[in-house]
């Protein structure tokens, strides 16, 4: 236990899946731009695929605390957070850190879906979760191979992530399949006399946005199927 790192991880959007709540929530429009005010919004939280798993294994491996950001106007949701932790991952009920400022918490790893709470002055590596770097549970095993042993990565695989990834290796190639949107540049020039100039601006805009936005997809999706191999050739 002493020798152990120390590895911080966070809860909505890591551990937990709060933008699913909010999503089938029948308050989420009239409590537009304060969602985190929906009362009860923290209660039964279904957890993100793949992360009462891996949290299981980086027990093992770290000395594990839970750092979460607590929401300042609806303080309810400081309970549901310590009963969500009870219920879902109980070993870890003495483990919740509530901080606006994680930069101050001392430790080697921090996981974490957000930029604007001290990660990015976090003292140790920060992870940033649901990124290309980090699109799952999967990826953040993977980053850790080196450090735990490969059977428990192998067995992580084995508890249905590698499928979990695999799905979303299919939705994105299906999402890029989408070929109707790329749209060679000039094509709108050639009948910008028929119509009016402001729109076929605009038009190029979002056409110009759409071209990055799918750009974006295509890198996150070589960075999975590079995930996808290793956990293959990890056999
Ligand atoms: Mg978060």
């Amino acid at each position: 236990m002493i020798n152990k790192k120390i590895l911080y991880i966070d809860m909505d959007g890591v551990l937990c899946d709060f933008n699913k709540a909010v999503e089938s929530h029948p308050l989420k429009n009239k409590y537009k731009n304060r969602v985190d005010c929906i009362p009860g919004i923290y209660k039964d939280l279904d957890p993100i695929p793949g992360a009462i798993e891996a949290f299981e294994y980086l027990w093992d491996a770290f000395d594990v605390y839970i750092l979460s950001t607590p929401p300042w106007r609806n303080p309810d949701g400081w309970i549901h957070k310590k009963e969500w932790i009870e219920k879902h991952i109980p070993k870890a009920k003495r483990r919740l850190i509530l901080s606006h400022h994680k930069n101050l918490n001392k430790g080697d790893y921090l996981i974490d879906d957000s930029h604007y709470r001290g990660q990015p002055e976090f003292e140790g590596e920060w992870l940033h979760f649901n990124t290309p770097d980090f699109p799952n549970w999967a990826s953040i095993l993977l980053h850790f191979s080196g450090i735990m042993d490969k059977e428990i990565v192998a067995g992580f695989k084995e508890d249905g992530v590698e499928q979990d990834l695999e799905r979303h290796i299919q939705k994105i190639e299906n999402d890029s399949s989408t070929d109707q949107f790329k749209i060679e540049d000039g094509v709108l020039k050639d009948n910008i006399d028929k119509i009016d100039k402001e729109q076929a601006d605009m038009y190029n805009a979002e056409v110009e946005k759409m071209n990055i936005m799918m750009e974006a997809l295509g890198d996150e999706l070589k960075g999975l199927k590079n995930i996808s191999k290793q956990l293959n050739t990890k056999k």
